[in-house]
């Protein structure tokens, strides 16, 4: 059945908000627990503005019950074995790809993206949870470490789960971000908290489900739901690691909260990513790589490239081939596979790139494609847009947009493309384009950036879950994935045995003969090969 909608332009969309999906949402929601009786966070539909559901607005004590809920079930979690952690990630992992088109619906009706991207995040979920479950053995097993006397002292270094970790989550990956960094928590035996952001918690509510069906004990796992400013505080009282996704303004204010009680936190923040087009680049992959890297999530990607330096030899045709290719982009919503750009996620985000784009026209930039919104389809479409001619007092320039607004410049100079890449505060994501990979990987290393991609925008760097991906500069502390994106919820500890002789002296030792023993056997060990 079919719910009807107030406004007209979402006439054509009403189909996808039935009454059986309206259910479920309000299934999702009680797995949030919350004493008070507060007016609840509604969540909507982007393409149109249609209510879907609604979520408790959890307040501090609601946050407290959830941290000591999820606390208690921690203990019992880490005592299980690796083997018996990695099959309940291996039965989620199967249970995402079996239930996927459950999960693609969640995530498009919570945050409006094409139901392409959304597979990603399906894709993205599934791969942690295989890579997590396979790995965690070698990236947490206790290391045997070089003694303070070779043969005398014996030690180990032990990974310790932190205990409960916190995670603050943006809107535009909900499920990858909502839940894959968690997967690795969990993974080390830690029970996690996770707060999704207000505009779109099912998706994160939805693969929490799958982890209690896969055999997660319950609470392991704990989502509150709320306003982000309220929650914060408390959340970096309650947790002994805290993991931020979001823009770089609210991850310096929570990171000096955290500072307070030095609580140790990793951060993935925001940035202004840059694609190079060398002159021997294939303009037909290259064209196609930047409409990816661009529109992706209209945009809303915090490794899509915002600006393009292509090679002069290559510019003219460059822009405009993008500029067509980008206005033949399929705008809309749904739930089918048949569009390429979803809208903004709300209003806010829609006003972020009108002023942006209007700043820069105002400016003197040229707009080679798109430069409006479309209410026409939806309340919240931007159409892709092409700027040209953008210079430095231009908004677009330096901020992020986040939104599906690229500026393309012209270069001669690789070095200085290069420099401009660098140039400002953030180093998250880039991407090199040439026929010569050689060449490519040298350009990719001299840029400062956490992952450089050569002939493809952002995914072959966040594919790679076994390589750290991450921010430079003010993009982020710390990495997720790899061995840091497990390790990191652990607590290293050294457990070192000492035998035959102590390394210290005990107190009635005559300390010069001590002393010149050592100095003999520390001139052996200097002496020795290979030893450390
Ligand atoms: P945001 O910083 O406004 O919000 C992110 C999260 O923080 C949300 O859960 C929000 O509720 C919460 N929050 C808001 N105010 C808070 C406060 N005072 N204390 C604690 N938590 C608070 O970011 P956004 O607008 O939702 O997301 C877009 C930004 O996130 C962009 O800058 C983008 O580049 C960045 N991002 C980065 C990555 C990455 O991996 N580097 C991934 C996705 C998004």
């Amino acid at each position: 059945m079919a719910v009807k909608s107030a406004d007209p332009q979402a006439r054509h969309e009403e189909s996808v908000i039935t009454a059986e999906r309206i259910n479920r949402f309000g299934l999702l929601a009680r797995r949030v627990t919350a004493a008070s009786a507060r007016e609840p966070i509604t969540v909507s539909y982007p393409v149109t503005g249609e209510t879907i559901g609604n979520v408790p607005r959890c307040d501090e004590q609601d946050l407290r019950s959830a941290a000591r809920r999820a606390r208690a079930s921690q203990k019992e979690w880490a005592r299980r074995s690796i083997a018996q952690r990695a099959r309940v990630l291996l039965r989620f992992h199967d249970l995402v790809l079996r239930r996927q088109s459950e999960g693609l619906d969640i995530i498009q009706l919570e945050n409006g993206k094409s139901r392409v991207q959304a597979f990603e995040e399906i894709m993205a979920t599934a791969t942690a949870a295989r890579y997590y479950a396979r790995s965690a053995r070698s990236h947490l097993r206790q290391r045997r470490r070089g003694g303070a006397m070779p043969v005398l002292t014996s030690t180990r270094e032990l990974r310790k789960p932190r205990g409960l970790v916190g995670f603050i989550v943006p809107w535009n990956y909900p499920l990858t971000l909502g839940i894959t960094d968690a997967l690795a928590a969990i993974m080390a035996g830690n029970a996690v908290l996770i707060k999704p952001d207000h505009q779109t918690p099912f998706s994160t509510l939805w693969a929490v489900e799958l982890l209690e069906q896969a055999g997660l004990p319950p609470d392991v796992a704990t989502v509150v739901t709320g306003d982000g400013a309220e929650l914060g505080p408390p959340i970096v009282e309650c947790v002994d690691f805290l993991m931020f996704t979001g823009s770089t303004r609210v991850g310096k204010l929570v990171a000096a909260q955290a500072g307070e009680r030095l609580l140790e936190c990793s951060m993935e923040l925001g940035g202004k990513n840059a694609m190079l087009v060398l002159a021997d680049a294939s303009l037909r992959r290259v064209i196609d790589g930047a409409l990816v890297g661009t529109f992706s999530n209209a945009g809303q990607l915090c490794i899509a490239m915002e600006r393009i330096y292509v090679h002069s030899s290559l510019h003219d045709v460059f822009v405009q081939r993008l500029a067509e290719r980008a206005a033949e982009l399929r705008i809309g919503g749904g739930l089918d596979w048949s569009k390429d750009v979803g809208p903004l996620i709300s209003r806010q985000q829609l006003e972020r790139v009108n002023a942006h784009v209007e700043d820069a026209v105002e400016k003197g930039a040229t707009v080679r494609a798109g430069g409006r919104a479309r209410p026409d389809i939806g309340p919240l479409f931007y159409e892709p847009t092409v700027l040209a001619n953008v210079t430095s007092e231009m908004r677009c320039f330096g901020e992020e947009t986040f939104g599906p607004v690229v500026s393309v410049y012209p270069f001669d100079d690789e070095d200085e493309a290069i420099d401009l890449i660098n140039d400002g505060p953030y180093g998250l994501n880039a991407s090199v384009w040439t026929r010569d990979t050689g060449r490519g990987r040298r350009i990719a290393e001299r840029i400062d950036a956490g992952t450089v991609n050569v002939n493809e925008p952002y995914a072959a760097a966040f594919g790679s879950t076994d390589a750290p991906m991450g921010g430079m500069k003010q993009s982020g502390v710390g990495r997720r994935h790899g061995a840091y994106g497990i390790q990191k919820y652990t607590e290293p500890q050294t457990i070192a045995v000492q035998r035959l002789l102590p390394v210290t002296p005990p107190m009635h030792w005559d300390g010069k003969v001590y002393a010149t023993a050592l100095s003999a056997g520390l001139r052996l060990m200097r002496r020795t090969p290979g030893l450390r």
